[in-house]
């Protein structure tokens, strides 16, 4: 079986491949000659995963699947949420900028909750028709006052998981990967995928 990740981010082809296993071929963008810049312009972290992979899907015939992530922090009405990548403006993806700005917003604030949450949508056909289903991963924890640690991406190094006392940045891969949202959605998705019955 052959299906489509709508991404080309090398550690989530990775993590996903090495999940799923031989049995199911995971084609990347890049290896089915899609150079688009897929929109994502929907308003919830649902709508962008389905548009994603709803996008590959129409234009391929391919069964796709696309992810969307965002950071939702309680006392900002879940701010920055669908925006998490580009909070601090510009074309997004400046990880000090955004978390300068998030530490900014919560000044003085004592509500530090807030959860990483991933989506998965994925589009498959059946008797010819597309089908769709959506998968989800959170991690809840809370925003700390500064920053610490030096791994992983992103607000890892604000954001503390529920349970510890380090940050992301400062728990590493290992225990980041076992815990993570993106690897618990990744998790709901291989569960489905690798069923027998479905
Ligand atoms: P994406 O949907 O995976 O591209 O994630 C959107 C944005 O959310 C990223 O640009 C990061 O700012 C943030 N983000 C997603 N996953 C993580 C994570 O595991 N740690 C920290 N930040 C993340």
């Amino acid at each position: 079986m052959k299906i489509v990740f709508a991404t080309n981010n090398s550690h989530k082809l990775e993590e996903i491949r090495q999940i799923l296993g031989a049995g199911i071929e995971v084609l990347s963008l890049a290896d089915i000659g899609c150079h688009d810049d897929i929109p994502e312009t929907a308003p919830t972290l649902e709508g962008n995963a389905v548009m994603k992979a709803r996008y590959v899907y129409d234009r391929y015939g391919t069964p796709c699947f696309a992810d969307d992530t965002g950071l939702e922090v309680d006392a900002l009405d879940g701010a920055p949420g669908v925006y998490s990548a580009r909070y601090a403006g510009g074309k997004g993806h400046d990880s000090e900028a955004n978390m300068s700005k998030l530490l900014h917003e919560m000044e003085g604030m004592q509500d530090r909750r807030a959860r990483f949450r991933t989506v998965i949508a994925l589009i498959e056909r059946k008797d010819g028709l597309p089908v769709q289903h959506t998968f989800e991963g959170r991690i809840e924890g809370a925003i700390s006052h500064k920053r610490k640690g030096s791994s992983g991406f992103g607000y890892d190094p604000i954001f503390v998981p529920e349970g510890y006392e380090r940050s992301f940045a400062e728990l590493g891969s290992d225990i980041k990967n076992s815990i993570s949202h993106r690897a618990r959605a990744v998790a709901r998705l291989a569960e489905y995928l690798l069923s027998k019955d479905r």
